[in-house]
């Protein structure tokens, strides 16, 4: 194996800083308008070429499937059948996002496939083709192909850019174990609680328009939880009672929670990294699952190429 053909990738988690639910659409889908910002923080995947269509995934969580189950593998897959049937490789996911924890995690290891096997494989795709395969393996991939902050609508696979949002520190609290199932947080949604939308257009013109406006970089924080909300806090806690009472408590910390995605993760944030991590400390010594990070500044391809 000729060392030019590894890639390393980093494949960023997320966090929805707005989530709205439109309506429910005729296809069984909802129209949403959500803005979504990638984090510091994410999983690790190594690819190597292998030859004649062979293609291999290697997880050091054993709890995850390595054969078409896995996103990482079905993007491989779809790329390979699409634009290079005679193209193999073999890839090792080194799993750090907790899994089906609201982070995005298989997403983003699948567009961090589509982006690094682009790039192994010599295809030169730009990123509308990229899109069309994303959109194909999951509404959160072609949020991760852009990666950053940017809004996301339709089911989430139109994806608009917006300004890429300082380092902003990010404590992440869960329940170790805690897992909630997507469809089903949706099947629970509170309707009678679902307002229209207007957050995230605010949250949109904060972030183009009036941004420029905030001179003291401590007034980021503030300002954007004005406008953050996650509807789908309203399904997840009537599926599980326990995230309730966990969003209390971080409240009485002085924290200002909100579930990311369906959860069960949520996310605060604090201009002040030295308060979070002391809070996050806390948390830990309690049995949470706590990660501290920031708002991603870079994303993508780490070292590609090596020599
Ligand atoms: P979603 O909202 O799409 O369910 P999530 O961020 O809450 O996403 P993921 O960590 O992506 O959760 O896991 C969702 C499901 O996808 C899990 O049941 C898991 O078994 C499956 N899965 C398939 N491939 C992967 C992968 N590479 N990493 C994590 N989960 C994966």
């Amino acid at each position: 194996m000729s060392p030019q053909n590894i890639l390393e990738l980093h494949a960023p988690a997320k966090i929805n800083l707005s989530l709205e639910i439109l309506y429910r659409r005729d296809d069984g889908f909802h129209e949403l308008k959500t803005v979504m910002q990638e984090l510091a923080f994410g999983d690790l995947l190594h690819m190597a070429e292998m030859p004649e269509g062979h293609l291999k995934l290697y997880c050091d969580d054993p709890v995850l499937p390595t054969g078409k189950e896995n996103l990482a593998f079905q993007a491989a897959s779809l790329l390979r059948d699409h634009y290079a049937p005679t193209r193999g490789a073999s890839l090792t996911l080194y799993k750090r996002i907790p899994v089906a924890a609201g982070l995005g995690g298989g997403s983003s290891d699948a567009a961090a496939v589509l982006k690094g096997l682009n790039k192994l494989w010599k295809l030169n795709l730009q990123l509308e083709p990229l899109q069309e395969l994303a959109a194909e393996l999951g509404s959160d991939v072609p949020f991760f192909l852009h990666g950053k902050t940017a809004l996301a609508a339709g089911r989430g696979e139109r994806i608009a850019p917006l300004p890429t949002l300082p380092p902003i520190p990010v404590l992440l609290i869960s329940l170790p174990g805690q897992v909630l199932s997507t469809a089903l947080v949706y099947r629970s949604l509170r309707w009678d609680k679902i307002k229209s939308g207007e957050n995230t257009g605010n949250l949109i013109w904060l972030l183009t328009e009036g941004w420029e406006r905030i001179k003291d970089k401590n007034d980021w924080v503030p300002q954007l939880y004005h406008f953050m909300i996650n509807d789908l806090e309203t399904g997840a806690f009537a599926l599980a009672g326990n995230l309730s009472s966990l969003k209390e408590e971080l409240q009485q910390m002085g924290l200002m929670p909100l579930l990311s995605g369906s959860g069960p993760t949520f996310f605060a944030l604090c201009p002040d990294s030295d308060k979070l991590r002391a809070m996050g400390d806390e948390l830990s010594a309690k049995g949470y699952r706590v990660i501290l990070t920031t708002f991603a500044q870079e994303s993508g391809v780490r070292n590609q190429d090596a020599e």
